[in-house]
């Protein structure tokens, strides 16, 4: 009962962003929870290397290629899963960038570069996904990934900032929306995780220092921590828990 509680088995998961980093580790997981797991990047040479990996270890793995911030590109991707009879039940908002400079310095174009692919994908994939999940019925799962900068802000990250704090709105917006649908939309704040958008700050001794001293479990988060609330919140574990932001975080947030 209770490991069927978070079988994924007949259940397709698309994650955006997700060739490399923390949203291949969020395939990796749903799929070894019986997902099957559609991969999503900008680079296609990257993605087509993601899904072979996938496929190779025994799961079952596709992928396409669509830029989340552009509007066009993720409704024909939409269509074109449409197309090929792709249905989705969770959808893993997870492809994002960083851009750090002083606001004074900051331009309007890349203020909107950042604010376009880590909060207006979400409201565009989200929309996709849930027109097409409350359509068929059957309800579903959309995840959004938050930071710790959902609740707190740090010097030079202001659109990065901005964009993740709105993610947590977001999600009670669209909770106030498709909950009634069965749908149940929830996000993740990952704390300082080792990635490739990470590995410049782990490479720097002060910055390392001071995420292990200010973190509670003296050490930086893996892909594979957040494989278990990923999964919990994709699963019949989760449903009705509605419009949270659960924090895997290794404690930072609770303390000063
Ligand atoms: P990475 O930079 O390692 O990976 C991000 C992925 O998103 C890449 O595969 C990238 O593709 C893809 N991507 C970027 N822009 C687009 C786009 N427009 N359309 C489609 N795909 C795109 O980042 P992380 O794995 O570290 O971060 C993943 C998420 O987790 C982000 O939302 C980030 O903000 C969040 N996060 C990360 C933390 C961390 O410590 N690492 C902490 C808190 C939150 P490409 O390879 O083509 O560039």
């Amino acid at each position: 009962m209770t490991s069927r509680l978070f079988d994924l088995t007949g259940k397709t998961a698309l994650v955006t962003g997700s060739a490399r980093g923390l949203g291949n580790g969020y395939a990796r997981g749903l799929a070894d929870a019986g997902a099957k797991v559609v991969l999503n990047d900008l680079n296609e040479e990257a993605l087509t290397h993601a899904v072979e990996t996938l496929r190779a270890g025994g799961f079952e793995a596709e992928g396409i290629r669509f830029d989340v911030s552009k509007e066009e590109s993720v409704v024909s991707a939409f269509e074109k899963m449409d197309a090929s009879g792709i249905a989705i039940d969770i959808l893993i908002n997870n492809a994002g960038i960083q851009h750090r400079q002083p606001i004074i310095e900051l331009s309007a174009a890349d203020w909107q570069r950042v604010i376009d692919t880590n909060l207006t994908a979400a409201f565009l994939v989200g929309r996709e996904a849930a027109k097409r999940m409350i359509k068929r019925g059957a309800g579903g799962k959309i995840i959004n990934i938050g930071s710790l900068t959902s609740e707190l802000a740090r010097a030079t990250t202001a659109p990065y900032t901005t964009a993740k704090g709105g993610i947590k709105m977001l999600t009670k917006a669209m909770t106030a929306e498709w909950a009634e649908h069965g749908i149940q939309v929830n996000a993740i704040g990952p704390g300082y995780m080792l990635t490739e958008m990470t590995q410049p700050l782990a490479d720097d001794p002060k910055f390392d220092g001071w995420v292990k001293g200010r973190t509670p479990a003296r050490r930086w988060g893996l892909p594979e921590d957040l494989i278990g609330t990923a999964v919990f919140l994709a699963s019949s574990a989760s449903d009705y828990v509605n419009g949270q932001i659960i924090y895997v975080d290794g404690g930072m947030i609770s303390v000063l």
